[in-house]
């Protein structure tokens, strides 16, 4: 019955214009790609789309992190932030649909990393509640701690008095208001340091301002070197996101979401991309797929000496041929997904994936040109389409300008533990890992703080 409502379905027409929702905080659209970052308690975790997954096994090795403190570090994350999601109908379809076309093995409900299918955690908890990274603090002892909301720190100030190289010392913040303040260590306290987590786009931008970066480029904005790094701001990376958009004949809940994961690409719904096309009082799914380690890096470049200022951002989307060929077969993938019998219910029957592609070749994801051949050629449809999903990392990064103890290299008291420090961004999503860094680095720093010499406060 439910084949033969679709069948006398049709589709909307596909000619309107659809104007991109203003994102927060959009960077400088340096690739022509729009992106958008968290200024807020909690960062990303506030308002990103809510997936969680642990990062794979590999990636702990690699990162050279003890195992047990991994997994004790994501176990007290997920006590506060992790949930299994509802399975709704289209989500059930797209997980049916990637089993269909041989996207094996099925993993079930899982916070793991794994090759095959998969249905991912979330930050939302079964009231629809979106749980994120400033719920930790409910660890914390409030006679310990002191939070400053709308505080912007401006610069970290170092001293050189006395010692063979510089130690941070002091922060320059700024209320909202713009009265500047100045946070400083205990003096007394060879334990005191400062931690850096601004995120990929803050913390190498900070560091600049302070004078920790490319001489020449700091020269330029006339900031003080204190240790020439050129590292600072390299190796900025991003995970390119390419999709299409389903329109439905019958209703596709935006509930929160499972996610999906192939070999290479990661599949699933994202609700902050379907408004795009549902602004036009169309309803439609939609099915995203991203690339893992991509090969292209950038760079991110001081604008201003104003923290407030976002930095120029550079990813290279697509630079390295290796991103573009997985991009086609993601998007292979969902063609096939698309095409699957699981999914057909939610397919008007005189649109063909053709036409689905020519849909999302006319909707201005981005401010890139478009190719006609983008309609006919993957490579040119990946290249023409692309967005953000979001995982910047880089800048910051392990064994270039902090050490394996997060550590910034060249100064004393100073770390940085964020998504900045990543090689790669792990996971099929990055958040749980980077609040199983802050666990993790925080545990090592009590660990360390222990073997001081007695007396040492
Ligand atoms: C729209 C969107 C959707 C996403 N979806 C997902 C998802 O579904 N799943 C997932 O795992 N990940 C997702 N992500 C990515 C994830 O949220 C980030 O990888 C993660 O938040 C990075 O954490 P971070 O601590 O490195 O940086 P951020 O989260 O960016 O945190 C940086 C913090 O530093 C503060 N800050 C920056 N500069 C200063 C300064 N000068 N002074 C004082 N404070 C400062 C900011 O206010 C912020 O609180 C998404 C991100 C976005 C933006």
């Amino acid at each position: 019955m439910a084949s033969v409502t679709q069948r006398k379905a049709t589709s909307p027409p596909l000619s309107q214009t659809i104007l991109p929702r203003h994102l927060p905080n959009s960077l400088s659209p340096e690739d022509g790609v729009f992106n958008a970052r968290a200024r807020v308690l909690g960062g990303g975790s506030v308002l990103n789309a809510g997936f969680y997954t642990r990062a794979g096994e590999n990636y702990t090795k690699e990162a050279c992190w003890s195992e047990d403190l991994v997994k004790h570090s994501y176990e007290w994350v997920e006590k506060k932030v992790a949930f299994e999601p509802p399975m709704l109908q289209w989500q059930s379809a797209v997980r049916d649909g990637l089993i269909e076309v041989g996207v094996l093995p099925y993993n079930g409900f899982t916070y793991d990393h794994i090759y095959g299918t998969k249905v991912g955690g979330t930050i939302f908890d079964s009231d629809g509640h979106r749980h994120t990274a400033a719920d930790l603090l409910e660890y914390a002892d409030p006679q310990k701690i002191t939070v400053y909301l709308h505080a912007t720190v401006q610069k970290i100030l170092f001293t050189t008095n006395e010692r063979p190289r510089p130690k941070a010392d002091c922060v320059i913040f700024e209320d909202a208001s713009g009265g500047t303040h100045r946070a400083c260590l205990i003096k007394s306290s060879v334990k005191s340091e400062i931690i850096l987590s601004a995120g990929a786009i803050g913390s190498p931008q900070l560091l600049m301002l302070s004078g920790i970066g490319p001489a020449n480029q700091l020269q330029t904005h006339g900031i003080d070197v204190v240790v020439e790094q050129p590292l600072v701001g390299q190796g900025m990376s991003d995970n390119p996101m390419n999709a299409l958009f389903i329109p439905s004949p019958q209703p596709v809940e935006s509930g929160r979401q499972p996610s999906m994961v192939t070999p290479e690409a990661m599949v699933s719904a994202l609700e902050t991309v379907q408004s795009y096309i549902n602004a036009n009082g169309t309803v439609s799914g939609v099915i995203l797929e991203k690339i893992m380690g991509p090969m292209s890096t950038g760079h991110l470049d001081l604008l201003t000496t104003n923290a407030n200022d976002n930095p120029s951002v550079t990813f290279n989307y697509f630079q390295d041929p290796q991103d573009l060929k997985r991009c086609v077969q993601g998007m292979q993938t969902i063609i096939d997904v698309v095409n699957s019998k699981a999914l057909s219910k939610f397919r008007y029957s005189d649109m063909p994936v053709q036409g689905l592609i020519n849909l999302m070749v006319n909707v201005p994801t981005n401010l890139k040109p478009r190719h006609v051949s983008a309609s006919i050629s993957l490579e040119q449809f990946c290249t023409d389409t692309v967005m953000t999903i979001w995982h910047y990392h880089g800048g910051c990064q392990v064994g270039r300008v902090v050490d394996n103890d997060y550590k910034v290299v060249g100064v004393d008291a100073l770390r940085v533990v964020d998504g900045s420090t990543f090689l790669n961004s792990p996971g099929t999503n990055p958040q749980a890992t980077v609040m199983m860094l802050g666990r993790y680095v925080g545990l090592r720093i009590l660990q360390e703080r222990k073997r001081l010499p007695a007396g040492k406060k």
